[in-house]
């Protein structure tokens, strides 16, 4: 299938790209030998001071159990940590939420030097998710830098803290910023195939994928730091807008699958689920995203753990469209099979389960592009689809609409179709209206049968049948009842000629029949002007009159009535015309 060799060769293509990317910060680390981790850590109250925690004995000297509930935590670095460096001047970390970080240069002989700083004053990268303070300064005397960070709101602004003496060892280097430009400039082109898409299909799932896709270009570009490089924003701004968007994104997500998906590829109880999933992932992580004070103490579990009703639904609803055999489903497990790895990825980073570099990121930001293109590839599939349904239904609803309109014995016009149409015939000069009735057809019915009477209808209808001309409109009421409407020259005779053919032909077409079917004829000609004032079922009943007294006179005969302008009750002069029956 088509669509499968575009999905590999995009798939080919991400991964190609995401093998060029992740080793970059790899070997960039390498060269960066120059940034020190900490030593140790510590947690502790808002009382415990400085020189409580010198001389306290909690310190976890491991790269393990980092804890950014606690109101306190203290981070160690030992002059052993920077030693054969530089000295360091400067301390960095991943932007999160904080209400202040202390930083406190410890000499051999006791001397200390204190820097504090408050949230606002973190510098900001347009490279990389970090922030950045000056250290105080550090000389040869300097055993130690003990860090207090006051009320942290996530662990890698713990586990990701490191000191420089040089801040370009703090950016992501610029091969990894392009690629995060790239990115980003990806997320440009679904963007305008959504809109596209909308004008001509006015489905719900495309504004929503739409959405999507400005949620993924605003995280990608906050969560990177790239923003930075067009404004400045606070470290506060920078740690709240990634994860709120990020949660929107996942919120969208489960909608978009709801409204994606065929018709019948979820079931009411997975329909329910998922789109209570939804509503959950829009409000509850969006809540921790804020990193509010009062919350201080859970929102970096809270968030990541508010993601797992999204978690188990994407799977679990993925797997029950696919056994129900959904198309959509199918691409939407591909699009998003990358992004949910890379979201475990980040989140056991996010809560600590282990360490890794900030520079991991990027797999979520190259599984990000990679979704929004595959879900565009399959949003054009379904476009293709829908179309194809919605043009198939169209000329059903238009056949359907053309046998509602004809008499199915017949083939001619039905009654309703006239009525609907009459105004529209009557503005095109059909100004005759020739009533014509069977004479004596019940008798056929008795003596022939049923079937001997359908076929005499059919051929009655054949006579009456308007020729290639269009100036002729023959139409079944109902039961052997006609109308014929005319127009253009001699109207009336022709209408007359007409109803002498009935007898001929039903003679000539119907098989079995010991005598002749004459017809007859109520036949009004209206006056250009007296149009507007009569309508279809007016008409009808002085034709339906007219009908009455040829039938009184002995049948085989047509009655006339020209209308009057202006002339109500109208006082007819029927005149009688009578056809042979040749
Ligand atoms: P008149 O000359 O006064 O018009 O007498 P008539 O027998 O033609 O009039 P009447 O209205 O009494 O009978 C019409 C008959 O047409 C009655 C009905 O059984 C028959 N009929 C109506 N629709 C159909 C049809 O679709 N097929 C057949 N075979 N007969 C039909
Ligand atoms: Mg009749
Ligand atoms: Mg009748």
């Amino acid at each position: 299938m088509q669509i499968g060799r575009v999905l590999s060769l995009i798939a080919i293509a991400m991964a190609v790209l995401a093998a060029w990317l992740v080793p970059a910060p790899a070997l960039a680390s390498s060269d960066r030998q120059t940034s020190s981790a900490p030593s140790c850590h510590a947690a502790s109250d808002l009382n415990t001071s400085l020189a409580d925690m010198m001389k306290s004995r909690d310190w976890t000297c491991a790269d393990s159990d980092r804890r950014a509930s606690d109101p306190v935590a203290w981070l160690r670095f030992d002059r052993a940590a920077w030693i054969g460096e530089e000295r360091p001047r400067y301390f960095y970390t991943r932007n999160a939420r904080h209400s202040a970080i202390t930083l406190a240069a410890i000499d051999t002989g006791g001397a200390v030097r204190m820097r504090a700083y408050r949230e606002d004053d973190g510098r900001t990268f347009a490279a990389g998710p970090v922030f950045a303070l000056a250290l105080p300064e550090i000389t040869e005397q300097t055993k130690t830098l003990m860090v207090r960070i006051e009320r942290p709101h996530s662990i890698p602004l713990l586990t990701e803290a490191r000191l420089t003496n040089n801040l370009d060892n703090a950016e992501w280097s610029q091969l990894d910023m392009m690629l995060i430009a790239l990115v980003v400039g990806m997320l440009v082109l679904p963007l305008l195939f959504d809109i596209s898409f909308f004008v001509v299909l006015r489905e719900r799932f495309i504004m929503i994928h739409a959405a999507m896709v400005v949620s993924m270009m605003i995280y990608v570009l906050f969560a990177s730091g790239l923003i930075s490089a067009f404004v400045t924003l606070p470290v506060a701004v920078l740690a709240i807008v990634a994860p709120l968007v990020w949660a929107l994104g996942m919120g969208l997500s489960l909608f978009f699958f709801t409204a994606f998906v065929e018709r019948d590829a979820q079931s009411r109880v997975m329909r329910r689920l998922t789109l209570a999933a939804a509503w959950w992932t829009l409000i509850v992580p969006s809540f921790f995203a804020l990193q509010l004070h009062a919350t201080q103490a859970f929102d970096d579990r809270g968030y990541f753990l508010a993601f797992l009703p999204a978690m188990a639904i994407i799977p679990a609803s993925l797997a029950e469209a696919i056994y129900r055999g959904s198309q959509a489903a199918r691409f939407l497990a591909v699009a998003w099979l990358p992004i949910l790895l890379a979201a475990f990825e980040r989140f056991a980073r996010g809560v600590g389960l282990y360490t890794g570099p900030s520079t991991l990121d990027q797999l979520i930001y190259m599984a990000a592009a990679f979704e929004v293109i595959v879900i565009s590839v399959a949003i054009a599939y379904r476009f293709l689809n829908l179309r194809r349904e919605r043009d198939a239904a169209l000329m059903e609803a238009e056949t359907h609409e053309r046998l509602s309109e004809r008499d199915p014995l017949t083939g001619l016009m039905n009654r309703r179709a006239v009525e609907d149409r009459f105004d529209s015939l009557r503005a095109q000069g059909f100004d005759t209206f020739a009533l014509i009735d069977l004479d004596r057809f019940k008798q056929i019915n008795d003596r022939f049968g049923h079937q001997v009477g359908d076929q005499t209808l059919i051929s009655c209808a054949n006579a009456i049948r308007g020729g290639e001309d269009r100036d002729e409109v023959a139409v079944r009421l109902g039961g052997e009842e006609f109308v014929v409407l005319l127009r253009g020259e001699n109207t009336l005779a022709r209408a007359e000629k007409l109803r002498q053919a009935i007898p001929l032909r039903i003679a000539r077409e119907v098989e079995g029949l010991d005598r002749v079917v004459t017809a007859s004829m109520g036949l009004i000609e209206i006056p250009h002007d007296a149009s507007a004032m009569m309508d279809f079922a007016q008409l009808y009943a002085r034709a339906d009159k007219l009908l009455y007294e040829a039938k009184a006179t002995g049948r085989n005969r047509t009655t006339y009535e020209r209308l009057k302008l202006f002339n109500t009750p109208p006082a007819p002069r029927p005149r009688a015309a009578t056809g042979k029956a040749a």
